[in-house]
């Protein structure tokens, strides 16, 4: 079943399905996977627009399906709140922190570094004791320059498959499935924020990249943390 769902014409689906199309393929992608893995399927909640849609989706599947947040030192009071707030509703939900001291303002000369010590590490811890086969994620296609390349379904990782239930989303749609099923978002949206990370990192931005406003003034500029591009699976996880 979820085989159906790896190699297909991404573009097509974005352009091709409508949002209750589009909300209905989310939960059979879902509901299939976790069939298939059981409590081996697990969400990566970032307190984001589309992780909040893709937590409520895997609730509505199952209240079961386990998931994990992975925070950092650096973000912002709002979504340490907001984080709070949504870990005392969903205990299941799981949180991770890296707390190994780095160099100060390391996020200035080496993001990549910051990124890899402070969101790629505690992911993989989080992979690694949830035994997870099978993560879910509200990655994109049409969310900037680097989410072009993906699909529903991947196995990048060899042993850890990655569901990516939004991938075929507009922005516009995940606005809509967070109003019509009144889901609640974090508070900094409301100030203008299209996509959230770490407070020295994120900034307002407009125009037609969502991720725009993501580490401005670096080479990281409208990037990646590295949770989608860098290995995951640690050579214990994996034996
Ligand atoms: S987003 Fe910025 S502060 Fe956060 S881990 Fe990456 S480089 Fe460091």
């Amino acid at each position: 079943m979820l085989k159906e769902f790896a190699n297909q014409n991404v573009k097509e689906l974005v352009e091709g399905l409508n949002f209750a199309e589009k909300v209905d393929r989310a939960l059979t992608l879902i509901e299939a996977a976790w069939k298939k893995y059981g409590e081996r399927l697990v969400v990566a909640n970032s307190l984001g627009k589309d992780s909040v849609v893709i937590w409520d989706l895997a609730k509505r599947v199952s209240p079961d399906i386990p998931g994990f947040i992975v925070t950092t030192r650096y973000k912002p009071a709002e979504t340490v709140r907001f984080m709070h707030e949504q870990v005392a509703r969903y205990p299941e939900l799981r949180v991770f922190r890296n707390e190994v001291e780095i160099p100060e303002e390391l996020y200035k000369t080496d993001p990549d570094r910051c990124c890899d010590l402070l969101k790629v590490e505690p992911t993989r811890q989080a992979v690694d004791e949830m035994n997870v086969a099978c993560w879910v994620t509200g990655l994109r296609c049409t969310e900037g320059r680097t989410r072009t390349d993906f699909q529903e379904v991947e196995e990048r990782d060899a042993g850890l498959v990655k569901l990516n239930p939004v991938l075929i989303w507009y922005e516009r749609e995940i606005w809509q499935y967070l109003a019509v099923y009144q889901v609640p978002v974090n508070p900094l949206y409301a100030r203008g924020y299209r996509s959230l990370g770490c407070a020295p990192c994120t900034h307002i931005s407009q125009g037609a990249d969502e991720r725009a406003g993501r580490w401005i003034g670096t080479s990281k500029c409208g990037g990646e943390c590295g949770i989608h591009t860098r290995p995951l699976k640690t050579a214990a996880s994996r034996s």
